[in-house]
């Protein structure tokens, strides 16, 4: 079944509102503040577009629903939606804004936890991932989207997954109940330096975005800290925050954004920094923006190099130097650190510890456990690693099993770049619309 005939099936009668009393139904506002929505790519959304087929059930759309994750690992449907794309400000990356001429609408309050229950009771949602253009002033999108919460919350006591956007220059308070009503917060850093802010963003300000992502940890750690105390005490933002980086629109290098990105991670305790490329969807030639997107490919290689700081212990430093500052496209981020540092390999298998196993391009944190597992039963062969899970066409290049070396005659670097270099286009050829999974993530890097 379509929105719209989930809409209908809902609201027979439709709801009439909006801007100026432009008399836009409610299906119509879902599709506009839906679509709006969907450059906000911080809840996770699958990102998927396909129809139901004859004899088939279900559909996936690009806008609408989305997916994330809970902390058991279940994968939960969100409604992603906008409260309103009447936006006062005027970024130029953004389709909404104020500068474009292009259908607007707003939901009220009442009208927004309405059909979030709606969804929800009949099983099409199990949570609500919330954002919205700063319709009038910051104060004043804050307090509506408080106010869907509250609704949701003390009206419908509604304990779904709720992720809301926290407004850029909003008053702490209003962060504050914010926090109490969400289980997830996350304000957008936008841009990767306060420069690019400024010329592609102007009305926002570096601190008004940093405010409020420092209040947000350190009201959580307050909070948790309280709970340990008082069992009775509320939760503040229980799923943590997160932040979604626009690249490609600026300048900035990878090693800059990498850097930001580990220093949001270490300061505020951030859940996930993602990336977002920029896409071009404002095409007036005055603004100044690149003419295209960066590489599909730019985005991914970030995404890695995220992972080897979350989970193997890379720091951005290393990852990138002053001289060399941006990802090669043509190797993953693990290999391009090993390729640089030669005499870290190879490892023997059956002695690394932990942290040096986790530097080996082909194993992940999930292998390198078992590898230290297995091994205490007896030394391990390239057999075992292959069933361990380990990568061994990458691997076998960076390490030895008791003295033997499968990488060919010895451990010769540019040869081993070049070997690399071969098979990374083969991925990336077929890389176009290829999206790795989380485990090819963890694992293969
Ligand atoms: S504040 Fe900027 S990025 Fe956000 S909706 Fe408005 S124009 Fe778009």
């Amino acid at each position: 079944m379509t929105m719209d005939n989930q809409v209908q099936k809902l609201y027979p009668k439709g709801i009439t509102n909006v801007r100026g009393g432009d008399g836009v139904d409610l299906s119509e506002k879902i599709k506009i503040l839906a679509e709006s929505a969907k450059y906000d790519v911080s809840c996770s959304s699958s990102g998927s577009n396909r129809k139901n087929s004859p004899g088939g059930i279900g559909n996936a759309a690009q806008a609408g629903i989305c997916h994330t994750w809970s902390a058991d690992g279940r994968c939960i449907s969100l409604l992603k939606i906008l409260m309103s794309n009447d936006c006062q400000y005027d970024c130029a990356y953004c389709s909404n804004r104020r500068s474009n001429d292009f259908p607007r609408a707003s939901f009220s309050p009442s009208e927004l936890a309405d059909l979030t229950i709606a969804f929800y009771r009949r099983n099409y949602i199990e949570g609500l991932f919330l954002s919205s253009a700063i319709e009038e002033y910051p104060d004043r999108t804050m307090e509506k989207m408080n106010e869907v919460l509250r609704l949701l919350r003390k009206k419908y006591l509604f304990n779904g997954y709720i992720h809301i956007k926290g407004i850029p220059g909003s008053n702490p308070k209003l962060i504050h109940e914010a926090g109490l009503l969400a289980d997830r917060i996350s304000v957008n850093i936008e841009l990767p330096s306060e420069e690019s802010l400024r010329l592609l963003a102007p009305q926002k300000k570096r601190q008004g975005i940093l405010l409020p992502m420092k209040q947000i940890h350190q009201e959580s750690v307050k909070y948790r800290q309280e709970k340990k105390i008082f069992r009775s005490a509320p939760d503040f933002a229980p799923a943590g925050q997160s932040t979604q980086l626009m690249i490609g629109a600026s300048p900035e290098s990878d090693r800059q954004i990498l850097r930001l990105s580990e220093g949001l991670y270490q300061k505020f305790q951030l859940k996930r920094v993602y990336f977002s490329a920029y896409v071009p969807v404002n095409t007036h030639s005055r603004l100044p923006l690149p003419a295209g997107p960066p590489p599909k490919l730019r985005e991914h290689r970030l995404y890695q190099a995220d992972w080897l700081l979350r989970f193997y212990g890379f720091h951005a430093e290393e990852l990138l130097e002053p001289d060399s500052p941006d990802l090669d496209l043509h190797l993953d981020p693990k290999c391009m650190w090993a390729l640089r540092n030669p005499h870290c390999f190879p490892v023997e298998i059956n002695r690394a510890d932990m942290k040096t196993l986790l530097r080996v391009p082909g194993i992940g944190p999930v292998s390198a456990r078992r590898i230290v597992t297995a091994r205490r039963s007896g030394p391990l062969h390239f057999e075992a690693l292959k069933r361990i899970g380990v990568v061994i066409k990458r691997a076998r290049y960076f390490i030895t099993c008791q003295g033997r070396y499968e990488g060919g005659p010895d451990f010769q670097p540019d040869r081993v770049h070049q070997l690399l270099v071969r098979e990374h286009r083969l991925e990336a050829s077929s890389f176009n619309g290829y999206q790795m999974s989380l485990d090819e993530w963890m694992e293969g890097r």
